[in-house]
């Protein structure tokens, strides 16, 4: 039932898409917020194996949304290298769409705060742990599990074959 991209041209890979996710440090995350209006609200997350994850109070608009409504998409700006004589932008980006949860278990609470961890602040796991102990009856995590996704760029960003 997902769109394909008008212009296929622009597409990128699937390896390309994913390239941005792990790249990335922030995107917009669209849920469905109060009385219809969409929430997209910004965050910071980490992708893993078609899942990408979120970390949040466990309180607030977001987690409203997501606890009443579980279709959201997620939506990461690569580059955006405005071209003021050609009027237009070098583009990169992703959008990906699928169901999103908060996450319940403890192990897998812990272990996707150690991606989180590791993404922001790698090569520091001891760090992280005794971080994730401070924080973990505080925060909450979300999971978004990926059922289509698309990147696109400029075509002048595209490599031609
Ligand atoms: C680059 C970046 C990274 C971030 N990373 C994280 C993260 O990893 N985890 C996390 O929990 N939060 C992160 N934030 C903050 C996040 O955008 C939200 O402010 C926060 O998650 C609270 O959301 P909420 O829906 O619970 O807020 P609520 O206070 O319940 O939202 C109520 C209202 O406040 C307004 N509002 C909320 N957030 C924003 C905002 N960012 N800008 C403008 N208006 C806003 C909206 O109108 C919203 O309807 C990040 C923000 C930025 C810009």
């Amino acid at each position: 039932m997902f769109r394909e991209m008008r212009r296929k041209n622009q597409l990128l890979t699937k390896e390309e898409a994913e390239k941005i996710l792990e790249n990335g440090t922030s995107g917009t995350l669209a849920l469905l917020g109060d009385e219809g209006y969409p929430y997209c609200v910004p965050i910071s997350y980490v992708y893993n194996n078609g899942r990408i994850y979120f970390h949040s109070a466990k309180s607030g608009h977001k987690i409203d949304a997501v606890k009443s409504y579980d279709k959201a998409s997620f939506c990461v700006i690569d580059k955006d290298d405005v071209k003021p004589q050609e009027y237009t932008t070098y583009f990169r980006s992703v959008i990906a769409f699928g169901r999103i949860h908060v996450i319940d278990d403890k192990d897998e609470l812990i272990s996707a705060l150690s991606l989180l961890g590791e993404r922001y602040n790698p090569g520091h796991p001891s760090d992280c742990i005794a971080e994730i102990n401070k924080f973990i009856n505080n925060v909450c995590v979300l999971c978004l599990d990926i059922e289509h996704m698309t990147g696109k760029a400029a075509r002048e960003l595209i490599k031609k074959p």
